[in-house]
């Protein structure tokens, strides 16, 4: 497996060299929503340090973003007026992995509405901040 490279795009998120729009951050995590969301309110949890994906992350980092996916999945359930939530994590390229700093997928899903393709359709900037603004709301203090 090749190793961590500090300059894929989310470790420049996380060193506020790319703008992202924040959902929720603590010391050991940060959670915004995907720029081309698969659903309203797609979100992407990474941990801060360094980790490519499940396969080498410690087990105590990978508790800190279990611990968010849970918050964020049952803050954005109630919040999107979802019938179900999706958690996917993907590891190595064959798996569908394209950024190689570990996310979790936190996706909304509606009844009988099938997701959009990856990474096909870049948001409205405005839909993104109004929606990460109320997710980071209900999830203040969490
Ligand atoms: P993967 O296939 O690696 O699990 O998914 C990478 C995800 O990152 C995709 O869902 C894609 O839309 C998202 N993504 C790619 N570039 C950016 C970016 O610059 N900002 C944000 N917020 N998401 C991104």
């Amino acid at each position: 497996m090749a190793t961590y490279d500090t300059n894929n795009i989310f470790a420049k998120i996380l060193r506020g060299e790319i703008p992202c729009f924040k959902v929720y951050e603590n010391d050991h995590v940060l959670a915004f929503l995907d720029i081309m969301p698969r659903a309203p309110g797609h979100t992407l949890v990474i941990p801060k340090a360094p980790a490519r994906n499940l396969l080498d992350i410690t087990e105590e980092d990978f508790v800190h973003v279990a611990r968010a996916t849970r918050l964020i999945a049952r803050a954005a359930m109630p919040l999107f007026d979802a019938d179900g939530m999706m958690i996917v994590q993907f590891s190595e390229p064959a798996s569908g992995q394209e950024v190689y700093h570990l996310h979790m997928h936190v996706i909304p899903r509606f009844e009988g509405v099938a997701l959009l393709p990856p990474a096909t359709v870049k948001a409205d900037m405005a839909v993104l901040a109004e929606q990460a603004a109320k997710l980071a709301a209900a999830l203040k203090g969490a």
